[in-house]
């Protein structure tokens, strides 16, 4: 890829995604494929007057060995010197940018119950943390080609060429040009238009229908509200918190969901496959989960906590999306995600509570917002998918007619 294009997208990244303050920490996490991107974003983020910029970098063969190799206790335990390191940055609330790129096959043989255990157990210590910051930071997840990823997307070519149209289908998918920061303005007023329509209507219910068998009802929280785009940190900070993002979604109110719904797009958890799959809900919650691929990994994701079985997230994307326009599977959640409609298991977004600056993360969760130890995104839509809302009223609005908007 040219490195012009690569300067743009760090820029993108750093200035409309995290939106880096002058002064700011800026922590970036990142794998090990494209180093010279990253450093990329680094520059930039000190070109916007960050104060620190520290990265983090994740390799997933190491990650196995971790899992492997240390006892369930030390995986288990936060050290003093960890817990150190989150209060700092609950003090000095650095921005977060994610710069994904891993193998969704990378995990593969992982002991998951192993993993899944010790994160149930350092969850509790670490949630404190991460409640502190809910809602203050900036952040921004964005993508670069790892190898291994780019042949997964395009199997029959030599991995250069993979490599290299995966880029492609990153940038183009991510609005990267000339004049990324514009485009990225009209794309956010264009969803900031569809989530007041949406948030106009009073939706008590969100009812999905498709050809595949999917008849489910989702409940919706009075409070609630669509939100899609750019979002607004507690310190009225605006960032992007996705790169690319095409979605319109809400929290839906726990405990209200009845029916069934089918996946329609594999989903890659925790660097391991689960495909052709299909939830019953009852009461809001998961009643039996069934797949053709991972089925046990499935039902490990839905029991890593109490709200590991209920719902966190309705997104609605429609089948116009460039990401779904571009034909590719990307078996990654940040482009699949953004290709069609989808839920979410597991933790719900408390800032999609009307005036959630002036209530605590506490006060979102009575209101039924999910709280879990999990999100995970899967995907539902299709062409055949239509959407009726329920408004408080006792109207029917439709929302979705053959897999896109209806208004
Ligand atoms: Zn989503």
């Amino acid at each position: 890829m040219k490195k012009t294009v690569l300067r743009e997208y760090a820029k993108l990244i750093v200035r409309c995604g995290a939106n880096v303050q002058k002064g700011q920490e800026v922590m970036i996490y990142a794998d090990l494929d494209q180093p010279e991107f990253v450093q990329l974003v680094v520059e930039e983020a000190y070109k916007a007057k960050a104060a620190k910029v520290m990265v983090e970098w994740n390799y997933q063969p190491l990650a196995k060995l971790h899992v492997r190799y240390q006892s369930l206790k030390t995986l288990g335990t936060v050290p003093e010197w960890q817990k150190a390191r989150r209060q700092h940055m609950v003090d000095t609330v650095p921005c977060r940018i994610h710069i994904i790129s891993e193998d969704p096959d990378g995990l593969k043989g992982m002991n998951m119950a192993k993993l899944a255990k010790s994160r149930q157990m350092t969850y509790p210590i670490l949630k404190p943390y991460s409640d502190q910051l809910e809602g203050r930071q900036q952040w921004c997840i964005a993508a670069v080609p790892g190898k291994a990823w780019a042949k997964k997307v395009f199997p029959g070519e030599r991995t250069s060429v993979a490599v290299e149209k995966l880029w492609q289908a990153i940038v183009s998918t991510s609005r990267v040009n000339e004049d990324s920061l514009k485009a990225w303005e009209a794309h956010n007023a264009n969803l900031r238009k569809r989530c007041e329509y949406l948030n106009s209507l009073g939706i008590a219910e969100l009812h999905y229908t498709a050809d595949n068998g999917t008849d489910l009802t989702v409940g919706m929280i009075p409070e609630a509200m669509f939100c899609g785009g750019a979002e607004v940190s507690r310190q009225n900070i605006v960032f992007n918190p996705n790169i690319p993002t095409e979605e319109c979604f809400v929290s839906p109110m726990r405990g209200k969901a009845e029916g069934i719904v089918y996946s329609t797009k594999p989903l890659c958890y925790q660097g391991q496959i689960i495909d052709k799959f299909y939830f019953r809900f009852e009461g809001g919650k998961v009643v039996e989960a069934k797949a053709e691929q991972g089925e046990e990994l499935l039902n490990t994701l839905i029991s890593m906590d109490e709200g590991a079985a209920y719902l966190g997230e309705c997104a609605l994307v429609p089948q116009e999306s460039p990401i779904n326009q571009s034909g590719l599977l990307f078996y990654n959640t940040l482009f699949d995600e953004n290709a069609a409609c989808h839920l979410a298991v597991g933790m719900g977004f408390a800032d999609t509570i009307r005036d959630h600056h002036n209530k605590t993360l506490e006060e979102c969760r009575k209101l039924g917002i999910n709280d879990s130890m999990v999100h995970e995104d899967f995907m539902i839509g299709c062409d055949s998918m239509n959407i009726d809302a329920k408004t408080f009223d006792g109207k029917v609005v439709p929302i979705f007619r053959n897999g896109t908007w209806a208004f």
